[in-house]
């Protein structure tokens, strides 16, 4: 199940040359995972020694993973500063937030520098509620905001959403006016390119199937065994592999569709050149237009992976059609019976803090990994690559000394009592989402589960 992103941003490249590993090979760093962790990393490293061998390993292509299937939504982590607080203080927290502002102006740069048709445009992103009770949401957050001088986000009415987005099915939300949305794709396959003129090896088609804690370690592929000084995973969900990793992440899949092409209608409905849109659920419904005049819709709270196998939640389809369609109603009732062009789902990788992880493998010191952006990681990935980097180099800085770089938790238990788990709290999660909508609260039980459910970046 490919995404239309994916399938778009590789339908405009005039030659895609795929190379996988051909022997035994002996590299400074070598990366595992061609999504924007990976990618970002093996710039950062070009940009800082441009001396350093960098190859990375993908087992499919780059993009195959979440870079290529996310909605392309490119947040500030501000929304993340309780979160960051909470693992730090607020000096540290506010320059992450500072740090990520700058990796936004860093992918528009990139995309100016190495032509990548990212389609940033002057669109930002809004957090609407799509029913009374979500209405307020953000109020705390706002409140929070502007006690340390952050003026990005302002509060729209149901009227000035109306104007905004041509709907009038929204109580009120708030719109985030340093994030911007692009092409998800296109940035992915662009990465790739950026890295290839920057001379790192990238060989495709080429699984790792063992990682050697040795010294100097080791990844194992079917095709030969490569030999590095220091290994990056950029593994996302597929961290579970990994078993020093797997208890500080899990894995919930999202559900994404597309429609077909319909600009003119997107002009007449006012949706055109709208922000992107999220609701207030927990299990948020995301939904956006595209620079070619789609619409491209997500909702969270997907399959649940049974262990590592999260190739096992892409065979089929979770959602129907119908499900798909109530989704986009919701946002803008007159879009019910668009012509859906491509569905595709793909993991969210969850930790309990809601923020993403940096750091060395407790077994080897030689192999660093970051993951578990929790729904967030287009903008958090350029953020982490300084944190990879300086992992790498073994330096002692503040990008090696943030909060993002914390010790690996027992949060989550192993199978079958997580996926049972997991099933409980979703099943809690999507009750509460369900009875918002209908005006009704939830039972003492629910609102137990719900204590254990990971937090997220969500303006609530
Ligand atoms: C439907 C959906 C919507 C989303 N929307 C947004 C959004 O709007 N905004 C946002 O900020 N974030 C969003 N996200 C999250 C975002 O996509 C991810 O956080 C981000 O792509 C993570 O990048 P990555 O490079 O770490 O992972 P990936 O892009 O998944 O890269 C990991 C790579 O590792 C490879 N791999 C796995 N195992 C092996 C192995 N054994 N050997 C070699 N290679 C291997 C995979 O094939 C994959 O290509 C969304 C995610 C989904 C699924």
């Amino acid at each position: 199940m490919q995404s239309v992103w994916l399938s778009d941003a590789l339908a405009a490249e005039t030659e895609t040359k795929i190379t996988p590993l051909d022997g035994d090979l002996k590299v400074d760093v070598a990366i595992v995972g061609g999504g924007y962790t990976g990618l970002w990393a093996a710039i950062e490293l070009k940009n800082r020694d441009p001396s350093l061998d960098v190859a990375i390993i993908e087992r499919d292509i780059c993009g195959a993973g979440g870079s290529g299937a996310n909605a392309g939504f490119a947040l500030p982590m501000w929304l993340q500063l309780p979160l960051l607080e909470k693992m730090s203080d607020t000096s540290e927290a506010l320059r992450i937030g500072h740090a990520s502002l700058q990796a936004i102006e860093d992918i528009k740069a990139i995309s100016r520098d190495h032509e990548i048709d990212t389609q940033i445009n002057s669109a930002n992103t809004l957090w609407v509620a799509t029913c009374e009770k979500q209405s307020g949401h953000w109020d705390k957050m706002m409140a929070l905001m502007e006690s340390h001088q952050i003026h990005t986000y302002r509060f729209l009415d149901h009227d000035q959403l109306a104007d905004a987005t041509g709907s009038h099915s929204l109580y009120g939300g708030v719109i985030d006016t340093a994030s911007v949305l692009l092409h998800p794709g296109h940035l992915v396959r662009g990465l790739r390119k950026a890295a290839l003129s920057k001379g790192v090896r990238i060989f495709e088609k080429t699984e790792m199937t063992k990682l050697g804690r040795t010294s100097p370690p080791t990844v194992t592929t079917p095709q030969g065994v490569v030999t590095a000084k220091k290994v990056v995973l950029g593994l996302y969900g597929w961290s579970l592999s990994i078993p020093e990793l797997r208890h500080s992440a899990m894995v919930m899949f999202t559900d994404a569709a597309m429609t077909a092409p319909m600009p003119e209608k997107l002009e007449e409905i006012g949706f055109r050149d709208a922000p992107g849109i999220t609701d207030s659920k927990t299990f948020i419904e995301a939904c956006r237009p595209t620079a070619d005049g789609r619409v491209m819709w997500t909702k969270s709270g997907g399959r649940l992976p049974y262990g590592d196998n999260l190739d096992a939640c892409t065979k089929s389809h979770y959602r129907t059609d119908d499900e798909f369609r109530d989704v986009m109603a919701g946002f803008h009732p007159s879009l019910r019976d668009a012509e859906i062009q491509g569905r595709w789902s793909g993991p969210i990788d969850r930790t309990m803090s809601g923020l993403p992880i940096f750091g060395r493998l407790p077994t080897c010191r030689d192999i660093v990994f970051g993951y578990g952006y929790s729904g967030s990681g287009v903008v958090p990935s350029r953020l982490g690559s300084h944190i990879l980097a300086s992992l790498v180099q073994d330096l002692d800085d503040e990008w090696t000394r943030c909060p993002l770089v914390s010790p690996l938790s027992r949060s989550f238990p192993g199978e079958p009592f997580r996926w049972v788990g997991g099933q409980i709290v979703k099943t809690a999660i999507a009750r509460k989402d369900r009875f918002d909508h209908e005006g009704r609260e939830v039972g003492p039980i629910t609102n137990f589960w719900l204590k254990f459910k990971p937090p997220s970046y969500k303006p609530s």
